[in-house]
């Protein structure tokens, strides 16, 4: 927009049809005060400014509006007399470009002027964006690289914990061998194969990470029956977490069409987070069930729950709340593999929660037989 500042109306007539015949959108003020007053509020690309006006001339008003946030990138043409000294002119104004033209004013010399600093405007804010996507991709990298960095730190912290304490039970084991005592050698044992399962398990999430990056993680889509696959899961996790009441509010007995063993994961996962960021509760709530031909199933606990802004977080890589992060051991990938499998199974996955009232878990999966999932 285009800002001609004139006593006179006729002169302001005459600038305004000729720069809205070139398609130029025109203000128009017929005082510095009124000039300053819009400024004030809207940016212009251009003022055009006619240097002498009663009580406050151009040049007093390209003073004043040298400090403008909004005039930060406002250039100025002034309109003087033939005498007007060029070094007067710039006087002051250190803001936009600067050019003038002496009066009578020629129509084709004033559209030239007017065409290139739009021009130059045009150039330095393609110029401003860039330096800002460029900036804001700088600070991003920069966030990514710090993230991979703690992960790095936690991983080799929540490697070393089982390692240690394998290293721990096989020196006791070797102690109750040595005496003889075949069931503290059995108890020790079976302490170990739990320290193993657990390495077991956050190798394999470290190695789903380095899949999903590179592309490679493949889906082996069949037919299954998802009944069966909670049952088995159940006896697995119930001697485990013997206090734990898994508890069914619908079942499903018909056959799901996806990857048995990744689903599985999925499943796992949200058990396991449902008795980890639930302590001292017992009652885990499973639901399954077909709702608008999707299966859909979901693990509602009564534990620490989260914020709304965290809902949307989780299943972010890396992600922990960083109020309960101190409390739970973890590392931040089971719910971003979690996302990237039922994604791939062109399902959903999402969580409802409320601080200290509990969290349900669930994702939904189409029960049709669906394209191939596997990237190319
Ligand atoms: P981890 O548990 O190893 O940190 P996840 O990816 O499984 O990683 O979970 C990411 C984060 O989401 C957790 O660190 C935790 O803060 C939060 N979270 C996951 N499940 C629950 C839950 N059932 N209740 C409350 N918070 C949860």
């Amino acid at each position: 927009m285009i800002l001609i500042v004139d006593d006179s109306p006729q002169n302001i007539i005459a600038l305004k049809l000729v720069l809205e015949k070139n398609k130029f959108a025109v203000d128009t003020a017929c005082s510095g005060k009124e000039a300053l007053k819009k400024i004030l509020k809207q940016s212009y690309v251009l003022i055009i400014l006619d240097v002498q006006m009663p009580e406050m001339d151009g040049f007093e008003v390209a003073e004043a509006i040298s400090g403008f946030a909004k005039a930060k990138e406002t250039a100025i043409i002034f309109l003087s007399a033939a005498s007007a000294n060029l070094n007067l002119i710039t006087r002051g104004y250190s803001s936009g470009g600067l050019d003038y033209i002496t009066k009578p004013v020629d129509m084709d010399i004033l559209l030239l002027k007017v065409k290139t600093f739009y021009r130059i405007y045009e150039q330095s804010r393609a110029l401003g964006l860039m330096q800002d996507t460029l900036r804001e991709e700088i600070e991003t990298r920069k966030n990514a690289e710090r993230k991979k960095d703690e992960f790095i730190s936690i991983a080799s912290h929540e490697l070393k914990t089982p390692m240690t304490s394998v290293k721990g039970y096989i020196q006791l084991m070797e102690r109750s061998l040595n005496k003889g005592d075949i069931e503290t050698t059995k108890l020790r044992l079976t302490k170990v194969q739990n320290q193993i399962e657990k390495l077991n398990h956050l190798i394999s999430d470290l190695l789903d990470i380095s899949k999903i990056e590179g592309g490679k993680m493949r889906l082996n889509m069949h037919s299954f029956c998802m009944k069966k696959l909670l049952n088995q899961v159940f006896e697995v996790m119930q001697p485990s977490n013997p206090s734990i009441e898994f508890r069914f509010e619908t079942q499903f007995d018909d056959l799901i069409y996806g990857d048995e063993n990744r689903l599985e994961q999925v499943v796992i996962n949200f058990l396991t987070n449902a008795i980890k960021y639930a302590p001292g509760e017992t009652l885990v709530l499973i639901t399954c069930a077909k709702k608008d031909n999707q299966f859909f199933f979901s693990v509602r606990d009564k534990g620490i729950g989260m914020s709304a802004e965290d809902c949307k977080k989780v299943f972010d890589k890396f992600y922990r709340i960083e109020e309960s992060s101190e409390r739970f051991q973890g590392l931040g990938i089971g719910l971003y593999i979690c996302k990237e499998i039922i994604e791939r199974h062109q399902g959903t996955i999402g969580v409802k929660s409320k601080i200290g009232q509990g969290s349900e878990f669930y994702f939904t999966i189409p029960l049709t037989e669906s394209m191939p999932q596997n990237p190319s």
